[in-house]
């Protein structure tokens, strides 16, 4: 029989945490009260100076098609704020603007990445990089972490995993799934790596550059010695809780910026007219004064805290203080093995999916992010609603022997 489909959307994954909110979302819609932790948004509104620099921008017809790599105005914009948070001269022809830092990925990935090139990836990892990398025909190289060592690879496991054929290193810090974050130092130890290793790219999504309990953003990108090969991917959905308008950005040399805007305009063109003008003075605001991400932060550490009491009394789960983002990702495997009704809990995807099924909270299992033995809590939602999914979960589980 003839295959319709292709071979690459034939091998291709569905995104782990849109499949579980599309689940909890059409349970919500049954009229059941379902508890979503699993998609990671805000669920904050977007500041209202940049809702009305949006009502200006369709005011004064921003209708038009914008350039493939976004106004001018938004790439100066961006050009400053990274001047001024990352201490980095850059000009506006090495920024390119898209429709969410998952496109930037997309395109940083597509432009470096030929079949066969491996591309080493710290484990866990967030569900789209691995499924980006398999699009690119590219060959992921996982590095492993564990809950002792906070979830970070250490210069001496990277070392080990490069190969002749390795063309990128993919990271995030603050870290999507583990809310772990790398110090300066620990950056600097692994610059020090790819200084020795010339042909290796690096791709540093900061999209949670602002939500950081720990102090001051670092980024690998502030040390010159391999400057020129890090990727710079940020964007406007989590410190703005923006999710829904899609704007995401890289800065790069100008040759991978030129590269994925050249990618860019047989795809998609620039992202949204408006969402680029509303965007500019969140940009130029700086986020060191701004009461809107004071606000969320203290909320999102006020959760992380609480979230990290109630999941510390649940027996079976081994959990840790995150240093960012808005994510916990306790190790579960404690509760493999255990019974209760006929069924048994035998990976963090059967124990995710008993869950919504029975006591209707989604959670994302680790399988996706690469670490079977643990799950994903998003916290980015009310102290009441973590507190209520918390007392189902352990309820649930005290059932089970
Ligand atoms: N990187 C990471 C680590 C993420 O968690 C997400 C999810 N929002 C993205 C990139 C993509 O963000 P967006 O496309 O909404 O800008
Ligand atoms: N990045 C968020 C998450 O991990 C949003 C969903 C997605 O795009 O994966 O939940």
């Amino acid at each position: 029989m003839q295959q319709i489909l292709s071979d690459r959307i034939l091998t291709l994954s569905e995104s782990e945490t849109l499949a579980m909110s599309k689940k909890s979302r059409a349970l919500a819609v049954q009229g059941i009260n379902v508890i979503n932790l699993s998609i990671g948004q805000p669920d904050f509104f977007t500041p209202d100076y940049i809702k009305e620099a949006a009502k200006t921008a369709i005011d004064n017809n921003f209708s038009s098609y914008s350039p493939v790599a976004g106004f001018a105005d938004l790439r100066e914009a961006i050009c400053l704020k990274i001047k001024r948070d990352n201490n980095l001269e850059i000009k506006p022809s090495q920024v390119v603007v898209s429709t969410g830092a998952k496109q930037s990925l997309t395109n940083a990935i597509m432009a470096l990445v030929n079949p066969g090139d491996e591309v080493i990836i710290p484990s866990p990892y967030w569900v789209s990089y691995k499924e980006m990398i398999k699009i690119a025909e590219g060959k992921g190289v996982f590095i492993e972490t564990t809950i002792e060592s906070r979830f970070k690879i250490t210069p001496e496991q990277l070392e080990a995993a490069i190969t002749p054929k390795t063309k990128l290193f993919l990271f995030s810090s603050p870290s999507n799934p583990t809310g772990t974050i790398y110090s300066k130092e620990e950056l600097r130890a692994l610059a020090d790596v790819f200084a020795r290793h010339k042909g290796i790219y690096i791709i540093s999504d900061e999209i949670y550059e602002l939500i950081n309990f720990t102090g001051k953003h670092e980024s690998i990108a502030q040390f010159e010695d391999i400057r020129d090969r890090v990727i710079i991917i940020n964007g406007m959905s989590k410190g703005f809780a923006m999710t829904g308008w899609r704007l995401g950005y890289m800065v790069a040399s100008e040759l991978i910026a030129g590269a994925c805007e050249k990618l860019q305009g047989q795809i998609t063109s620039g992202t949204c007219s408006i969402t680029q003008k509303a965007s500019v003075p969140g940009l130029l605001a700086d986020p060191t004064k701004s009461e809107d991400l004071k606000k969320m932060n203290a909320a999102f550490l006020r959760r992380r805290d609480l979230l990290y009491k109630l999941l510390s009394d649940v027996p079976g789960f081994k959990t840790y203080v995150p240093d960012g983002a808005f994510y916990l990702f306790p190790d579960v495997s404690g509760l493999f093995g255990k019974s209760y009704n006929g069924f048994t809990i035998t990976s963090a995807a059967t124990l995710c999916d008993y869950i919504i099924d029975t006591i209707y909270v989604a959670l994302v299992a680790g399988e996706g992010f690469g670490n079977p033995n643990c799950v994903r809590f998003s916290y980015a939602t009310s102290e009441e609603e973590l507190v209520e999914a918390v007392k189902r979960i352990k309820e649930l589980l005290a059932k089970f022997n």
